[in-house]
């Protein structure tokens, strides 16, 4: 809903946005922890409910017809930037426009839109940016799902893919590009769209988002440039703000960090209006948009963001520690102990913190690595991230069991990796448990 109140001849339009919000004080920009608590909000509207309530409705009331039809404006797309008033919970709702704003502040993106899963909401922005005969070119690898949608299911619809692997060097992806430049001319497209997921999971291969904006430049220059989108799933909004290093696009699975309480499952997408404009249209159109119930409670979460994260930052970098030179341990994929220059160098430019999720490599194979997590006591076996608890799984066997064993060997996906989220526990007893359960190899 546009933040304007005025009438706009003779037409109310909903206001939901306080008449004089907050976002500074003096000279001072206020932080996104601090804006989390009021942002969006006006308790006077809702009855000096200090919490936004919960709108459990299907549709909402014009106050006239012209109200309605220029609302309408909005949802059809004939008007940019979304609807000026409430209209109808498939296409908008309170809940969701708070969040909305909310999430926004991390990333100084200027609009943001909110999912009923992460998945839906990589799904809707590939549906607003492919057609039939286009390419997508995407780093690898991808998070399982995200694959199986762009080389399975969109080459039902005659789109074709490229992709090249996370830590390539900006002159690899732009004869990437370049090959699917010709491969989308000869199929009667264009390159629809640039899509990276950096850190990769579970490898933690850092993308070079700098050096793929720098490639797409070389290619495309000004002449109607792919754009290029990244799910940030792992390191954002704190620690990775794609954005400011040439991203147009930016995905959540809000399921993981955001929510961090493993109690919802949610997704969001950021950029300029620009970029939403279509996204939001295809979200109109499809109905991928999150329940109000779930927007409430990831306006209860980004309370915590930052608390929540910084303490799983912390936690994760001393039980690394810990594991650095076990004897049970054959090596960390940790973001904090980067070996590799050039990955060193992307993540210097690109990361402010190296996150709580990481590979942990078990001496042994499948059957090590089973002792290990069966042994484990404070960590939840289970596959997911970004909670307030420690989880812990095996990709090989788990989430990437469907990828085929050449793709998986190529990958470095082996039997004995074993992916550990960190969560907000005392870290000292966290160590102990994964003392114990080494001890138990
Ligand atoms: C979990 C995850 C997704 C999918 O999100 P859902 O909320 O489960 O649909 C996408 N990308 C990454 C990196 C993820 O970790």
């Amino acid at each position: 809903m546009s933040e304007h109140d005025d009438d706009v001849a003779g037409i109310p339009v909903t206001r939901r946005m306080p008449k004089a919000p907050i976002e500074r004080i003096g000279g001072r920009k206020l932080k996104p922890a601090t804006l989390m608590m009021g942002h969006g909000y006006d308790p006077e509207l809702s009855e000096g409910s200090l919490k936004p309530p919960i709108f459990l409705t299907s549709t909402f009331a014009f106050e006239n017809a012209a109200a309605g039809k220029r609302f309408f404006e909005g949802i059809t797309g004939k008007r940019p930037g979304g609807s000026d008033g409430l209209v109808y919970s498939r296409f908008n709702g309170p809940n969701q426009e708070i969040l909305e704003d909310r999430l926004s502040i991390w990333d100084e993106a200027e609009d943001a839109l909110v999912f009923s899963s992460g998945m839906s909401a990589i799904t809707t922005v590939l549906l607003a940016n492919v057609n039939q005969g286009d390419v997508v070119v995407h780093s690898g690898p991808l998070y399982a799902a995200t694959e199986t949608l762009i080389n399975k299911i969109l080459g039902r619809f005659g789109v074709t893919f490229l992709d090249f692997p996370a830590g390539a060097a900006p002159g690899e992806v732009a004869v990437m590009l370049e090959q699917a430049k010709q491969q989308a001319k000869a199929n009667g497209g264009k390159v629809a769209i640039i899509y990276l997921e950096s850190p990769a999971n579970p490898t933690n291969a850092l993308v070079d988002i700098e050096g793929v904006a720098a490639a797409r430049e070389q290619v495309f220059g000004s002449d109607n440039p792919p754009p290029i989108a990244i799910d940030n799933t792992f390191l954002g909004p704190l620690w990775q703000q794609p954005l400011k290093h040439g991203a147009d696009i930016v995905i959540y699975s809000l399921t993981k960090y955001v929510g961090g309480h493993s109690d919802l499952v949610a997704g969001g997408v950021l950029g300029s209006k620009a970029h939403m404009d279509p996204i939001r249209a295809i979200r109109n159109t499809i109905g991928t948009i999150c329940d109000p119930n779930t927007a409430w409670m990831l306006m209860r979460s980004l309370e915590t963001l930052e608390l929540r994260m910084s303490r799983a930052g912390e936690n994760a970098l001393k039980v690394c520690t810990f594991l650095r030179d076990h004897p049970k341990v054959d090596g960390l994929g940790y973001l904090g102990f980067i070996e590799s220059n050039s990955q060193k160098d992307i993540y210097e430019r690109h990361c402010s913190g190296a996150g709580s999720t990481f590979s942990l490599f078990i001496k042994g194979g499948e059957a090590e690595a089973f002792r290990f997590l069966d042994t484990m006591k404070i960590a939840k076996l289970a596959v997911s991230l970004g909670g307030t608890e420690t989880l812990a799984s095996l990709p090989a066997a788990m989430t990437h069991l469907s990828v085929p064993d050449e793709r998986r060997a190529a990958l470095g996906i082996t039997d004995n990796l074993v992916r550990i989220s960190i969560g907000v526990e005392d870290p000292d007893d966290l160590i102990a448990d994964f003392e114990q359960a080494l001890a138990a190899v």
